[in-house]
């Protein structure tokens, strides 16, 4: 969507083929990072993003094993934006998908689900999708796979993307919260179990990580077992309201993948955001590594894109550009996976270091976490100035 909004700006014809009737899903991740502040900014509509029901959150801090660590502190960043806004997916898509209609060359197609890439030899010239019950094409000088995690188009190319590995699959699910609790999200860590609750208002948007592959295990000793779980960790949830999860289907797991695609570029065709490479869930970056990538593509293609010439070149730049962010982001996930995660969930008894508060306490350290969290390694920029001479 944002790369369609960018382009549709720049007067390229764009058509996102959508396959639900509306962005509106089960919780999937809720931040908007500074460095997406600060693009919404310039893009010039910050203010009508500031509009939409929000948390703002500017500490992430854990309980350790009846310690609390503060891990992050974006007060420490610089310039206006030094805080993290929760905002659910949906309302966020929606702004852009209303912002992008703005211009005339911008066109979503919801309910219209690909089913295939169409193909002239070598080069995608377009897809083949579904809708109203019948199977339609759509040609196009440039076909974007922003199909997510489990992209179709991956499959019908022959892509198979390198697995990196995720040692947890987390259980995600709603508790009732009262004005009474904690007025931030945090994380609470003990012996063979991790759970993260993100205020969102009148309710905790908790997570519950699990070994990879135990969700069985976890629903065979009974819901009455797991509430209990939820409460030994956080006693001020065993006040009942527990008891508003009252079936497994409330329950909704995200089996944590991370991977990336060797080559995210064919002849016509380019793959971004998660159908490029999946995060982990860790700092909540996907959305914004998404976004990211979709404002370096526009960057590369709007010039290739309005004179209907886009070399496979083209693509490969997108690629040379965005590929060490995400591995990157994706080696510091990692290294927490193995090394936090991995030893909790394995029954470890994991207490931060002595020194560790005071070294995440130092200016520069904290100034040095806040970055990486809040812009991630190479930030891109939508400069006003860029958007003028690529519509003149
Ligand atoms: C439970 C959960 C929690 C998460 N938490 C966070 C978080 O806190 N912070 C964070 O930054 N990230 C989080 N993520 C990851 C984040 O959602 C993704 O990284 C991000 O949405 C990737 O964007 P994307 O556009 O690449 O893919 P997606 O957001 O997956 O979008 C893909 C779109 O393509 C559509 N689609 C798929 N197949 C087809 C088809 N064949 N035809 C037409 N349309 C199709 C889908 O309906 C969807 O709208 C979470 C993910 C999940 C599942």
């Amino acid at each position: 969507m944002m790369l369609a909004l960018l382009l549709a700006r720049a007067g390229v014809d764009v058509t996102v083929l959508e396959k639900h009737a509306d962005f509106l899903r089960d919780f999937r991740g809720d931040t908007i990072h500074p460095s997406t502040l600060e693009l919404v900014e310039e893009l010039g509509f910050l203010e009508e993003l500031e509009q939409l029901p929000q948390q703002v959150v500017t500490r992430l801090r854990a309980d350790v094993g009846g310690e609390w660590l503060t891990v992050a502190d974006l007060s420490a960043l610089h310039g206006r934006h030094r805080s993290i806004h929760m905002m659910p997916q949906w309302d966020f898509l929606e702004l852009l998908a209303r912002k992008a209609a703005e211009s005339p060359t911008f066109h979503l197609e919801t309910c219209a689900e690909v089913v295939d890439l169409w193909k002239d030899g070598r080069r995608t010239v377009g897809v083949v999708y579904r809708k109203d019950g019948e199977t339609r094409r759509l040609r196009a000088d440039l076909t974007v796979a922003c199909d997510g995690r489990g992209s179709i188009l991956r499959d019908r190319i022959g892509a198979r993307p390198v697995d990196l590995g995720a040692p947890m699959d987390v259980l995600w699910f709603r508790v009732p919260r009262l004005d009474s609790d904690p007025d931030e999200p945090f994380g609470i860590i003990r012996p063979g179990r991790m759970l993260v609750l993100i205020d969102r208002g009148s309710y905790w948007q908790a997570g519950y990580l699990i070994p990879k592959g135990d969700r069985e295990r976890v629903r065979d000793s009974g819901l009455e077992r797991f509430r209990a779980l939820l409460a030994e960790m956080a006693p001020f949830l065993g006040d009942g309201r527990l008891d508003a999860i009252e079936s497994w289907d409330q329950v909704r797991m995200l089996s944590v993948q991370v991977n990336q695609l060797m080559r995210w570029f064919y002849p016509g065709l380019l793959f971004l955001g998660d159908a490029a490479h999946a995060m982990s869930p860790i700092g909540g970056v996907g959305i914004n590594l998404a976004l990211q990538d979709a404002v370096a593509a526009a960057d590369v293609l709007i010039e290739p894109l309005r004179a209907h010439r886009v070399r496979t070149v083209d693509l490969a730049r997108v690629q040379a550009r965005r590929w060490y962010p995400a591995a990157l982001t994706q080696a510091v996930q990692l290294v927490i996976q193995r090394r936090v995660i991995r030893r909790v969930l394995g029954g470890v008894v994991v207490r931060p270091p002595f020194w560790l508060p005071r070294i995440l306490a130092l200016r520069p350290v904290k100034a040095a976490v806040a970055r990486t969290l809040g812009f991630g390694i190479r930030p891109e920029h939508w400069r006003r100035a860029r958007e003028a001479a690529a519509a003149s």
